[in-house]
């Protein structure tokens, strides 16, 4: 059951198509494996089509409206003029364990880079969305953590598949969290392992003991 959702801007956003690259794939995620925020964001395009077009017409294009065509789209105005969209692949595997991409991710499967290991049981892996943001594949083993950090701008996370937890909440397939400078964290996995994603729009800040030493790295997590 998921408990974290995208705000309801976040939603009109995403319908409206006007989510920054990084954060579409991000909402999108989140609205391939909710129910309740498809519902919602079918709702969102009805209304839309509604204001537009006006009640009559609006039933024929929002039947024929196709969203992961207009996704696609965008994401590929992103890519080199003249390529064509590479074959979805649904599956990443990492530390011998296989991954089911929801199918947002799975058509954006040639944007995931190479994985690197970081220090604690954490890896990354950079997706490659263009515009100004980073997008991050986390994946943490079992008790694994992540020191405690604030943020210079807002952090979106998406659990994609496992548990983790910070001081807050305990977090699971689908949750969507986004926080700001002013939230303070450290996640951490107890006995699952977690592969998430994370978008950030500035660098993470180390906040206590030795990990403030992290800082000048911090950049390891922000390309
Ligand atoms: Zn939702």
């Amino acid at each position: 059951m998921i408990k974290f959702h995208p705000s309801e801007q976040h939603l009109v956003l995403y319908a409206a198509g006007e989510l920054s690259p990084a954060m579409l794939m991000m909402v999108g995620t989140h609205v391939d494996m909710c129910p309740k925020c498809q519902a919602h964001v079918q709702d969102i395009e009805q209304h839309m089509a509604t204001k537009l077009f006006g009640e009559t017409e609006t039933a024929s294009i929002v039947h024929g409206f196709d969203e992961q065509a207009m996704l696609q789209a965008i994401f590929n105005s992103q890519s080199p003029a003249g390529s064509a969209a590479p074959a979805a692949n649904d599956s990443l595997y990492l530390e011998g364990q296989r991954f089911a991409l929801p199918p947002t991710l799975a058509r954006n499967s040639h944007r995931i880079g190479e994985w690197s290991r970081l220090p604690g049981k954490l890896w990354r892996a950079p997706v490659r969305v263009g515009g100004e943001e980073m997008l991050n594949f986390i994946y943490m083993g079992e008790h694994a953590s992540l020191p405690e950090h604030t943020h210079k701008g807002n952090e979106a996370t998406l659990v994609v598949n496992g548990v983790f937890n910070d001081e807050h909440n305990e977090y699971r397939d689908g949750d969507f969290m986004l926080l700001d400078e002013h939230h303070k964290h450290s996640p951490a996995t107890q006995d699952h392992d977690c592969l998430t994603i994370a978008a950030l729009d500035g660098p993470l800040h180390f906040t206590t003991g030795l990990s403030r030493l992290l800082n000048p790295f911090s950049s390891l997590f922000f390309k």
